[in-house]
């Protein structure tokens, strides 16, 4: 028998441009109410599948997004995930990417789409980029075929593109192409027709069962590199009290200042015990420790290399890892490893 239920998508609306209005005083964006975002969407009833909504209480500007909202997400698709086939998060653009990062460790053997959606422009707005991002959202989210959902995995979705959410990064304020995933193909474009590239899409293990992971453990310093990093400087984050892992934005394929300082922080920092984790800081390619003598020392201390993964991956990484109280000397391996397609 074929299957011939229309496809249900759960929207779940965490806030964002895409639902604010304009204050008429202040001409400030604020957080407005979801039902009028859908009162201004009558093209939803169009498609095929249903669609069901659920709101965060109080909407958010995701400038104020933290592990505690990412866990009322993953607790959201959690408890609805036996019911719905899809879903889709609408969620400000300025940390969509950390938080699409976020729910892809989450989700150990997800075997159904999370879309992370957003817009440059409120949906109310006469150029808003809002109802296309949405509406294009939902149809990937809703692809299936033989009543099993193609897309199994963590996505986000602007400008006519589908991205592996892990692989994103915000590279514009202003345009509606807002993200690029330059270490890794999009999975699917939006033209006249929806073109999904099934080749770069992730393919779980049919067999495992979901596990949603919720201990994030946010004992974690983020540090970019720049010509005149102080040793006071560095010092001061590395004393942070109870830190667990550091991520270096390095330059180039991994490379750092060679002063004695810098290597004798760093050798302390792994002895006692605080991982050190090596990302480039530039948008695209990969940390090659060894490829040159000005990072070939950091291999030798134990730094953790985090090949070409984003940023916000590698801070979503650290701290589902550390959640996961995994053995100190099996950590270096499990990050360097791809979990979910996050790195080469
Ligand atoms: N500040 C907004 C937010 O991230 C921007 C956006 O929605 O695109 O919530």
């Amino acid at each position: 028998m074929p299957n011939t239920r229309k496809p249900n998508i759960l929207l779940i609306y965490t806030g964002g441009t895409i639902g604010m209005i304009k204050d008429t005083n202040s001409g400030v964006l604020k957080a407005f109410d979801f039902k009028n975002l859908l009162r201004n969407i009558p093209e939803l009833k169009l498609l095929d599948c249903s669609i069901k909504t659920v709101s965060f209480g109080t909407p958010i500007d995701s400038s104020n997004m933290n592990p505690d909202y990412w866990v009322k997400i993953a607790e959201i698709i959690e408890n609805n995930y036996a019911a719905f086939d899809g879903f889709v998060v609408l969620h400000g653009s300025d940390t969509m990417s950390y938080s699409a990062s976020a729910l892809s460790f989450m989700f150990e053997n997800l075997a159904k789409p999370i879309i992370f959606t957003g817009s440059q422009l409120p949906i109310g707005d006469l150029r808003t980029d809002a109802k296309e991002n949405l509406i294009t959202s939902i149809q990937m989210a809703a692809q299936q075929r033989q009543g099993i959902p193609i897309i199994k995995e963590v996505c986000l979705y602007f400008e006519y593109k589908l991205y592996r959410g892990n692989r994103t990064t915000k590279i514009n304020a202003e345009h509606f192409e807002a993200f690029a995933s330059l270490n890794y193909p999009c999975l699917a474009e939006s033209g006249v027709h929806l073109k999904i590239s099934e080749e770069h899409l992730w393919k779980p293990d049919p067999r495992k069962p979901l596990i949603v992971h919720k201990n994030l453990d946010t004992n974690i310093a983020l540090t970019k590199l720049y010509p005149g990093i102080s040793k006071n400087y560095l010092e001061c984050v590395l004393s942070a009290p109870g830190l667990k892992g550091l991520i270096l934005e390095t330059y180039g394929a991994g490379n750092t200042t060679t002063e004695d300082w810098f290597y004798d922080l760093v050798k302390q920092t792994i002895a006692r015990g605080t991982h050190v984790i090596n990302v480039t800081q530039c948008s695209g390619g990969s940390v090659n420790l060894g490829q040159y003598e000005t990072s070939s020392h950091l291999k030798a201390l134990g730094v953790i290399s985090g090949f070409d993964i984003t940023t916000e991956a590698a801070l979503a990484k650290l701290m589902y890892l550390l959640g996961e109280k995994i053995t100190h000397n099996s950590f270096k391996t499990i990050f360097e490893t791809s979990l979910r397609g996050e790195m080469s």
